[in-house]
């Protein structure tokens, strides 16, 4: 097999790129009426009252903060293991950033653990305004329990739902919002669907709708004769407050609203890809991923957990050199040098520490054919043997 395979790719169809050609000849480029369309289908398909579109989960993550009033002094709590941006848009608004340890088959929060750490905080009075979850690899941690936790001790939820477009919570789609404040969604190529770049959040608090779709473009309103009933002209905006250039262009909009039509496909093949993986890999000395009854995954990533840790970078070597271009999530952010600076150590996180060292992420995308799920284990299973 000469050519390698990715842990994870885009799938663009003829129909996709017809339509971001559209756009080209089209008069607008930057934010217009595809971004609205685009607006529009996500609140279709996720089931919340709005969606409002972003230039990157990350710019995301950013104002649903600033949204929900996290500032200076907050505390901002999420899961070590995920992406960095999680953690980072708590330190954009000044707020201190702190972890909850995972559960070590889900890889998410715990919310054991979030119970126990919110108790000792409530004495401390270092409670969290903001608790970023994560659906780590496309399954939804209790919401339920959290949202409980969130009322008793007062405290707002994101989902960082990067991973889980198209995935089920208690038979809900992630991103209803139900049991939190909004939800982030990502396009980025490896992930679900794409736009190139892009982000979405989900929510049905029209308060909140609103103050992110003026954060993102500067904290400009144009409708300046809502606020002072007077009619300035055409011309006439206001920068009511601190904003940013957050915006989504129709050109990424047009990519994003045609994959959207393939989200249940890619997740059904997504699906397909993990039960076959679960098949081949059934008897080697490895923990396959646990999708708890209660969700169904959208299976953004399979990941394997080593018995023996003292394996994983010689396995990880071994596939790669053989083109299976395996990777690692996550790095444990308390870990990263930025986040030990301001404190943290090694065995912060016994659960995802422990987790970290055994994780190997194996290939997962449409495309991927059954041969090739075939071709991974048969080299996965040589590669525990050296
Ligand atoms: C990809 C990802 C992000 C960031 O998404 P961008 O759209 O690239 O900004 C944030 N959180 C998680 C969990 C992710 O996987």
């Amino acid at each position: 097999m000469a050519k390698s395979i990715p842990y994870a790719r885009q799938n663009v169809t003829e129909g996709d790129i017809a339509a971001v050609v559209e756009v080209l000849n089209s008069d607008y480029l930057t934010q217009g009426p595809v971004v609205d369309q685009f607006e529009n289908q996500v609140s279709l398909a996720i089931g919340a009252k709005y969606a409002i579109a972003v230039s990157s989960a990350t710019a995301g993550l950013h104002l649903a903060c600033l949204a929900l009033g996290l500032d200076k002094g907050d505390y901002l709590w999420t899961s070590p293991i995920t992406f960095v941006a999680s953690a980072n848009c708590g330190v954009y608004c000044g707020a201190s950033v702190d972890f909850v340890d995972v559960d070590s088959k889900t890889l998410n929060i715990c919310p054991k653990a979030l119970g126990q750490k919110l108790k000792k905080a409530a004495r401390d009075h270092t409670l969290p305004s903001v608790l970023v979850v994560v659906h780590m690899a496309g399954q939804s941690p209790d919401m339920q329990r959290i949202r409980a936790l969130g009322e008793k001790y007062n405290f707002k939820i994101i989902e960082d739902a990067s991973h889980a477009m198209g995935g089920y919570h208690c038979g809900s789609k992630v991103g209803i919002c139900e049991y939190s404040d909004v939800a982030v969604f990502s396009f980025h190529p490896v992930k679900i669907v794409t736009a190139g770049e892009g982000g979405v959040i989900t929510t049905n608090q029209s308060d909140i709708c609103d103050r992110l779709k003026r954060l993102r473009s500067h904290g400009i309103e144009r409708s300046d004769f809502v606020y002072h009933k007077v009619d300035n002209g055409a011309w006439y905006y206001e920068q009511l407050e601190l904003g940013y250039n957050y915006r989504l262009s129709d050109i990424h909009a047009a990519l994003g609203l045609s994959q959207l039509k393939r989200l249940k496909e890619i997740v059904l093949r997504r699906n397909a890809i993990r039960k076959i993986y679960d098949k081949l890999l059934a008897n080697m000395p490895l923990a396959t991923p646990v999708v708890d009854k209660k969700n169904d995954s959208s299976c953004h990533l399979y990941i394997i957990q080593l018995a023996d840790e003292n394996k994983r970078k010689a396995v990880f070597e071994y596939l790669r050199s053989n083109g299976i271009l395996v990777n690692v999530h996550y790095i444990p952010v308390h870990l990263q040098p930025f986040y030990k600076a301001r404190g943290f150590v090694n065995g912060d996180f016994p659960v995802a520490e422990n987790y970290y060292k055994r994780a190997i992420t194996l290939p997962l995308y449409p495309e991927l054919t059954d041969e090739e799920c075939i071709f991974i284990a048969e080299h996965l299973k040589k590669s525990l043997k050296i």
